[in-house]
């Protein structure tokens, strides 16, 4: 599963293996990173691709909830698209 995009833009956080001390920066710095400092124990946390994949896994639901919304927003758009279809033809004969 590849990271979602839209994710990147969202506050994720992620535990601490060591100390659970919670680290809340955006899945764009995620995405980017290899390892940070705990600001709670102060330990290197590695950060491989598989903890990356968890842990916008992990936040998915922030996101499915925008695209439903979104998906209905469509729908009513595509249905003025039809209208306006029918009347290229018409231009293009001319
Ligand atoms: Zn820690």
């Amino acid at each position: 599963m590849p990271l979602s995009h839209a994710l990147l833009s969202a506050v994720l956080s992620m535990p601490c293996p060591h100390c659970g001390h919670k680290l809340e920066m955006p899945g764009r710095w995620f995405q980017t990173i290899g390892r940070y400092e705990c600001e709670g124990c102060h330990q290197t946390v590695r950060v491989r691709y598989g903890d990356k994949v968890k842990l916008f896994d992990d936040h998915a639901h922030l996101i499915q909830i925008r695209r439903s919304a979104t998906t209905g927003g469509r729908r009513g758009r595509n249905a003025n698209d039809v209208g306006l279809r029918d009347a290229t033809p018409q231009d293009v004969r001319r």
